[in-house]
């Protein structure tokens, strides 16, 4: 379960937020895995308040370098230093507003992999290529980009998210079933690069609640969630976690 903060928080108002998550997280069953990716300045106060608890954290982005003039960039070696598990890379926001790439996309992955990083590849359609029918080939030419330049060895270690588009921060869930399809569809891609790979963790985003959460996380191949909106609210985030708990698949 990862919380995806995208520009929200402030120094002062995170100690409560993090402080309570990583207590309410400890109380989880341990097959309850539990990050949290927030904005690059407040990855060291997430690095002291964290360290020692089941709370891991992460970054929302990096750079496709390791390196050199390229302004205002981070590279995953620097979110290292502070002691980063997850890099979000590929988030619908990203794709739309940055205009990044499958390729572009891939890059950065490869790079948190060599930081000793774990990629969350984000993938998703908007409603009109939903609409269009081409949720499949979208999704399929955002996951190929990445699975065609890491082996299979490194493929086994990435996370992937589901996030359509049309449901993130709207308040509109995809329906489980219209989730598990998509989920059906990238497991399969990921076995066709090779069966360790296709036990990669499947996350699902786009307005996850507490409401809504057992029934998406009861999916065969709905393996977690990504979860925005409701990660900034310790109450309903760790909800969302024991949601994952009472599910077994
Ligand atoms: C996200 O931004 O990754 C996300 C899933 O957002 P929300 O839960 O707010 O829809």
């Amino acid at each position: 379960m990862v919380g995806n903060w995208k520009m929200h928080g402030r120094i002062s108002d995170n100690a409560t937020l993090l402080t309570e998550v990583a207590a309410g997280a400890s109380a989880l069953q341990k097959g309850v895995r539990v990050g949290v990716c927030v904005p690059c300045p407040y990855l060291a106060q997430s690095q002291a308040l964290l360290s020692g608890s089941v709370v891991q954290w992460g970054i929302q982005d990096v750079s496709a370098h390791s390196g050199g003039a390229f302004t205002g960039e981070v590279a995953a070696e620097m979110a290292a230093d502070f002691g980063v598990t997850y890099a979000i890379v590929g988030h619908s926001e990203r794709r739309a507003y940055h205009r990044e790439s499958p390729e572009l996309v891939a890059s950065k992955a490869q790079r948190a992999i060599e930081a000793g990083l774990t990629p969350i590849v984000c993938v998703g359609e908007t409603l009109e290529e939903r609409q269009a029918g081409t949720t499949e080939q979208i999704i399929g030419t955002q996951l190929d980009a990445v699975l065609a330049i890491l082996t299979e060895e490194q493929a086994a270690g990435i996370v992937v998210a589901y996030e359509p588009v049309w449901a993130i921060g709207t308040g509109k869930t995809a329906r489980p079933g219209q989730a598990q399809d998509v989920h059906a569809f990238l497991r399969h891609k990921l076995l066709e690069k090779g069966a360790s790979v296709a036990s990669v963790p499947l996350l699902y985003g786009g307005s996850v609640k507490p409401e809504n959460a057992e029934e998406l996380f009861g999916q065969k191949d709905i393996d977690g969630g990504l979860i925005g909106g409701a990660s900034l609210k310790s109450k309903d985030f760790l909800a969302i976690c024991r949601a994952a708990q009472t599910v077994t698949h």
